[in-house]
């Protein structure tokens, strides 16, 4: 698949659900609406839709949400897709709250999933619940040590918050260090309502990079995940530091992904509106497989060039209105 700007597109985000256990005060409101269940597809309909992108050129594909583990078995799906490694697939991936970690750790990697990104934005338990208003830390960190100990590879992915973690990154440069772990600091985006001003949560992370230098030998480094980070060896711990920086630094000349939601929605970039519904000709026996591949080759004709977001008292509004949860960040 190849979109009008000369971008292979190989690589599919899907948010198995939109629902989650926390609350993440940049991700969604305390009193979050969420979708209607008979909207969503079945797990039978997800696996047959990805195993299409598979078809079509998709090599990696990420498992996100919402939270996707508390989606009830979840588990068919990881072991489906899972399958699919080595015929078509190369790489098939999760993000999780981590929550959930102590139950499926095993079973995921038995599934052939190797790396996993868990969101922890900070190490200190009452920053932590103010962070994801319903989280416990120490549960998070027993699912953390218990996908390391089931052999996965985990990076740790941290929103960048004013006022929340800005004094935390060199200790948690140091714990990913001293555990293994590569650490991905993500600037917040516009995305959705929150029921808070975003201006007040945003923190450039030219700022922190550069506090960073003063204790911290970071080597620019060619590493790619095929993702939007950009990469620096830390020479003191020998693992990685990832930057995301939509707000700083634009990163869509070399986006290769669209993201499916758990309706069979289709964006093809978290920073726009538009999208293409493959439910219907999913769901449509009349149109077939040959029905639903046209309906994504229509899709990917139309992705944009790239994102406009812009965070600014003057522009309150998100520059989406849907939440990152229903994209499936
Ligand atoms: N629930 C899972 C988790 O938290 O990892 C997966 C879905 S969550 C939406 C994916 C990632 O998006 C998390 O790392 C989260 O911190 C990030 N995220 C959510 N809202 C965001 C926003 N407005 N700006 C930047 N990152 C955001
Ligand atoms: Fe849930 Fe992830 Fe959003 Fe936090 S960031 S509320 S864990 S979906």
């Amino acid at each position: 698949m190849m979109d009008p700007f000369g971008r292979h597109i190989s690589y599919l985000r899907v948010s198995v659900t939109d629902r989650c256990d926390l609350r993440c005060v940049y991700c969604m409101a305390e009193d979050m609406t969420f979708l209607p269940k008979s909207e969503v597809l079945t797990l039978e309909e997800l696996e047959r839709l990805c195993g299409t992108f598979i078809d079509l050129g998709v090599r990696k594909l990420r498992l996100t949400g919402g939270e996707p583990l508390v989606r009830k078995n979840v588990m068919s799906l990881v072991r489906a897709l899972g399958s699919r490694i080595g015929s078509g697939l190369e790489e098939l991936t999760l993000t999780t709250n981590g929550t959930q970690l102590t139950r499926y750790a095993e079973e995921l990697a038995r599934a052939g999933v190797r790396r996993i990104n868990v969101s922890l934005d900070t190490l200190d338990a009452a920053a932590f619940k103010a962070a994801t208003r319903w989280g416990e830390l120490d549960k998070v960190l027993d699912g953390i040590f218990a996908a390391k100990a089931a052999g996965l590879h985990v990076k740790i992915n941290a929103v960048a918050l004013k006022g929340l973690n800005e004094h935390e990154f060199d200790r948690m440069l140091a714990w990913c260090g001293e555990h293994g772990f590569d650490l991905c600091l993500i600037e917040t985006m516009p995305l959705g309502e929150i029921n808070e001003d975003r201006t007040d949560q945003f923190l450039p992370l030219s700022l922190v990079q550069a506090r960073l230098k003063q204790s911290w030998t970071l080597l620019e480094s060619n590493h790619t995940t095929g993702g939007p980070a950009r990469y620096f060896d830390v020479a003191e711990t020998g693992t990685r530091l990832g930057l995301i920086t939509p707000m700083t630094h634009n990163f869509c000349e070399s986006c290769n992904r669209v993201r499916l939601t758990c309706t069979g929605t289709l964006y093809m970039c978290l920073g726009q509106d538009d999208a293409a519904d493959l439910r219907m000709p999913l769901r449509d026996p009349e149109l077939g497989e040959a029905g639903l591949r046209a309906a994504i080759a229509e899709a990917i004709t139309r992705k944009p060039r790239g994102h406009d977001f812009i965070i600014d008292r003057r522009q309150a509004a998100p520059a989406v209105a849907r939440h990152m949860s229903v994209t499936g960040g």
